[in-house]
């Protein structure tokens, strides 16, 4: 792939989009290293309040891409819409920098501020993601369609390159601990700096794309859509899915239906609801339309099949703002070659990783195909959920004998966040490539718009998942100073007076331990191996599963 990279010419615009790209994501993952530290040390939520906000927040950052790429293909195209989903995140952005400096004198207002921010951000980047990735695509007539592999190698590099920044810069100014205190107004200056990213990224699209986003005769790629001229489309390519009002109809009621059903009966949130009822909806909807043929519903039903399994890893590989992030930050030991990292900075290694690894492992398999045993692809995003499971499964070990005071040494942190981004690099390109592989094409955004929903739901069963973390280090030692034994409480060994719960409520310290599907979630290492579970029920099903989906893909790899 090296070798290819070099060997092969890319558009100059492949360059324009990747900084645009790399600036975004760095506004992006920057904000997101500080945002549940923010949330509980400076509006005084609870962390179980925080990881449902920050699931409910990356879900619906993964909902409205389908909106998005719906307004640009019909109404505004890539580029204005691209610009508008920028400008929106600087916004937001902005709006947290207001939160974060007036949080101490009117902390109701900057709650919610908080909450539109994070709405502009979740708007803006559906504008943003689906449109930007397409442009790549678009960037490759027909022909050249081959170097497209090699084209997101590059963009996802881009992506990491730019979520590095950010996980390096907010944290460094944002996330400012001195012997051991917190300087809660030093926040802001995260946020300040994701938004500036963000100017950055849209400035260089702003004055690049005319020159450089072209296609090779120099026509601008991404413009209004009123202006595409049929030289944009194949001969009797038929370019959008037609549904007849009774299966949109069908979907409605079923979006409705499916809503309720996991608002009442499974107990969640509004917008968790949402966002599940959506993906299974909207997947209905596609199989519903008569125009496919057997093959191309084959094909669809892997899509649907594989999206389902990775709605585990993203909710296993999510925690990464939210509880790990806690775990960095109240009960590890954060020594790194003598150094005290910021606890929100811990989650750089994902991107350090990708940087090194992104283009190994496409060797890897550039390696594994000429001898003829590249795997298909379901194996690889099994082979990913393995590796998530087998990261967590370490972890747990090490935090099993650690008791309520041990503190957990980064370098496991590091590990499984080396092991964990083996596992993405297994499971995340190669995701996007195989939709595109197998969506017929009059149904391709649409079914990008399932993948996507697919990581919205794991974004948000995320959420879940996080806020059953259970009482870590800290917990301890604040029940002790209010002379509570807290361990005691949680075995219901005492019964708290009335007096300690509202302590213990004040200072935002369960009295009881968590619960999920009807397990309590006693320790540290039972919470990590919820993970293990999930990830490695989901692994060994989707193995099994492989013979059969080779055959259903009918000859694509
Ligand atoms: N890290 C990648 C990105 O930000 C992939 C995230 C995802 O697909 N859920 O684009």
């Amino acid at each position: 792939m090296t070798e290819q990279i070099s060997k092969q010419k890319h558009p100059k615009g492949l360059w324009v989009l990747f900084g645009t790209e790399m600036w975004e994501r760095f506004n992006f993952y920057g904000m997101r290293t500080i945002l549940t530290l923010f949330i509980v040390n400076a509006l005084m939520m609870s962390e179980e309040q925080s990881s449902i906000i920050y699931g409910g927040f990356l879900g619906l950052c993964y909902l409205t891409p389908m909106l998005g790429g719906f307004i640009a293909d019909k109404f505004l195209g890539n580029r204005l819409c691209i610009m508008m989903g920028g400008l929106l995140m600087a916004t937001g952005q902005m709006l947290l920098f207001f939160s974060a400096s007036i949080f101490s004198s009117d902390l109701e207002l900057a709650r919610t501020l908080l909450y539109i921010a994070l709405g502009t951000i979740i708007l803006g980047n559906g504008f943003f993601k689906p449109n930007i990735s397409s442009m790549v695509s678009n960037l490759y007539p027909k022909a050249e369609r081959n170097k497209l592999d090699t084209a997101f190698t590059i963009f996802y590099l881009g992506i990491n390159l730019g979520a590095f920044l950010g996980q390096l810069i907010c944290p460094l100014i944002g996330d400012v601990v001195v012997d051991g205190v917190r300087n809660i107004y030093a926040f802001k200056w995260g946020y300040l700096a994701a938004s500036i990213a963000m100017v950055i990224g849209v400035l260089t699209f702003f004055f690049l794309k005319d020159k450089y986003v072209v296609t090779p005769e120099g026509r601008p790629i991404g413009g209004l859509p009123s202006k595409n001229d049929a030289e944009d489309f194949e001969e009797g390519e038929s370019q959008s899915a037609v549904f007849t009002s009774k299966s949109l109809g069908l979907a409605v009621v079923a979006f409705i239906g499916l809503g309720l059903l996991f608002f009442y009966v499974f107990g969640q949130n509004v917008i968790y609801s949402i966002i599940y009822a959506s993906g299974i909806s909207l997947a209905g909807l596609i199989l519903s339309d008569s125009s496919l043929t057997k093959v191309e519903r084959d094909r669809v039903l892997v899509i649907y099949i594989v999206s389902f399994f990775i709605i585990f890893f993203w909710a296993a590989f999510e925690q990464a703002g939210s509880s790990l992030t806690f775990i960095a930050n109240n009960q590890t030991n954060r020594n790194f070659f003598g150094w005290e990292m910021p606890p929100s900075m811990v989650q750089i290694f994902n991107g350090i990783f990708v940087i090194m690894f992104a283009i190994p492992f496409s060797i890897l398999w550039d390696k594994l195909r000429a001898k003829g045993k590249e795997p298909i692809s379901p194996v690889k995003q099994a082979i990913g959920l393995a590796l998530i499971a087998i990261s967590y499964f370490i972890i747990a070990n090490n935090v099993k004998n650690l008791g309520n005071e041990g503190l957990l040494a980064i370098h496991w942190l590091i590990l499984l966040y080396l092991i964990q981004t083996f596992g993405e690099l297994c499971l995340s390109p190669i995701g996007l490539s195989l939709v595109g592989k197998l969506a017929p094409k009059r149904f391709s955004s649409l079914l990008y718009g399932v993948f996507f929903l697919s990581n919205a739901s794991g974004y948000a069963l995320a959420g879940t998942l996080g806020s059953i973390l259970p009482a870590t280090g800290d917990k301890f030692t604040k029940a002790n100073e209010l002379g509570i034994d807290l361990q005691a409480v949680l075995d219901k060994k005492i019964i708290p007076t009335a007096d300690q719960l509202s302590l213990l409520a004040e200072n935002k310290i369960r009295a009881n331990n968590p619960t999920f599907a009807g397990f309590t979630i006693h320790n540290l290492y039972e919470f990590f191996m919820v993970f293990v579970i999930l990830c490695g029920i989901a692994s060994i099903l989707l193995f099994m599963l492989t013979p059969k989906l080779k055959k259903m893909m009918h000859g694509i790899k």
